[in-house]
């Protein structure tokens, strides 16, 4: 009976040994196929074991590294590293994708990402560690390049922006000056015949004049220097100054403001907002055919002041929709028919933004167009 045990058990060991074997194999196949190089070592710091990706990697033969100090491949500023990662081990502790820089048999530095684990015996006792390494020159290189054109396009940039700035400015300046000779010309010659086209040369001094002004308006948004000015007003009284001036400048469309009893207070940027009524009211003009009717309503909506223009116009398809409160976009088919830059509601928006507030449109093709902004009320 003891005998046929002792068979048993002996196949049983048998078994449990081949099994072993060839899980084994199986792991030293997968070690020595990695691209990563994996090194085991002991807890002196000796190199037990070395695939060949780590041969590929540093250019160390596993015979040349079998057996040496892992400091054969660490530089001497990063000696301290070892010690570090030992101390980890020894406690027991994983080190997860750790980027260091390590060297190659010749001397080269590599960017290297490394796990290193503790190897255990068969009663749990850490007897050395297991180190993978991962060549991240490549990416760190890219990276690094990544960052270079990064860098060189904020430069860029920024050159543009000061160009803008600096040349808006001195643009400015001359104009101011003839639009203030021409108005002066204008009432001396108050009945000559020539006088329409000097009328006409203001007005286009005015529209130039108004797109330098816009200009600085981007470039002091993209720089974040979009100051706002805060005062305390009505805005159904803006409203119906707007309304009303901008009425002389058209006698084809009519302006409706709904709501001229109810007192609208506001705490913001008089001009500013003022700047966005104008813009988008004149883009109702603008963009409505003759005999249009424009109206206007505003109101109160919980902690809102919402304002809505309606317009009867040539309307905006709806994949245009969002895009025009980008800067510069101006819809396809407009933009060879109307004159305009595409700011202005670049500039309308990012004004309603910085005072906490929304704006967006809805319309529809040949039908026309709601523009709707809402700002805090006080
Ligand atoms: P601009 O009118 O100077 O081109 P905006 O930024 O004010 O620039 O407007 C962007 C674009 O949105 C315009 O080019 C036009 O295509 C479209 N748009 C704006 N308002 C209207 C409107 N009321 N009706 C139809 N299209 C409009």
């Amino acid at each position: 009976m003891g005998k046929v045990t002792h068979i048993w058990q002996t196949a049983r060991d048998s078994s449990q040994q081949k099994l072993a074997e060839e899980k084994q194999a199986i792991l030293a196949a997968i070690v020595a196929s990695s691209d990563d190089a994996i090194i085991s070592k002991t807890l002196d710091g000796i190199i037990t074991s070395w695939n060949q990706s780590a041969t590929k990697m540093f250019g160390f033969t596993e015979a040349e590294a079998v057996g040496k100090h892992i400091t054969i491949i660490i530089p001497k500023e990063r000696i301290d590293e070892e010690t570090m990662i030992i101390e980890s081990i020894r406690r027991g502790e994983k080190i997860d994708h750790f980027e260091t820089v390590r060297q190659g048999k010749d001397g080269t530095r590599k960017q290297i990402s490394i796990t290193v684990s503790p190897v255990k015996d068969s009663k749990g006792k850490i007897i050395g560690a297991s180190k993978i390494a991962r060549d991240i020159s490549a990416r760190a290189e890219a990276e690094k390049q990544g960052q270079l054109y990064m860098q060189r396009l904020q430069e860029l940039n920024k050159y543009k922006d000061d160009f803008m700035v600096m040349a808006s400015h001195e643009l400015k300046t001359p104009l101011t000056v003839i639009s203030a000779n021409l108005q002066i010309l204008q009432m001396m010659l108050k009945a000559d015949s020539n006088l329409p086209f000097l009328d006409k040369t203001i007005k286009q001094v005015n529209k130039l004049s108004a797109l330098i002004t816009s200009l600085l308006d981007v470039s002091k948004i993209q720089a974040g220097k979009l100051a706002l000015d805060f005062t305390l007003f009505d805005l159904t009284l803006l409203i119906e100054e707007i309304s009303s001036n901008l009425q002389q400048t058209t006698s084809n469309q009519r302006i409706i403001f709904n709501n001229r009893r109810e007192i609208l207070m506001a705490h913001a940027d008089r001009e500013r907002i003022e700047q966005v009524l104008v813009n988008i009211i004149g883009n109702a003009i603008k963009y409505t055919h003759d005999s249009g009717e424009i109206i206007i309503d505003a109101g109160k909506n919980g902690n809102d002041i919402f304002v809505d223009i309606h317009d009867n116009g040539i309307g905006i398809a709806q994949e245009d929709i969002d895009n025009i409160f980008l800067r510069f976009y101006r819809v396809s088919g407009s933009a060879s028919s109307f004159s305009g830059s595409g700011i202005g509601l670049y500039i309308s928006s990012e004004i309603i933004k910085s005072h906490g507030g929304k704006i967006w449109a809805e319309s529809k093709i040949g039908s026309g167009s709601v523009f709707h902004f809402t700002i805090p009320a006080v």
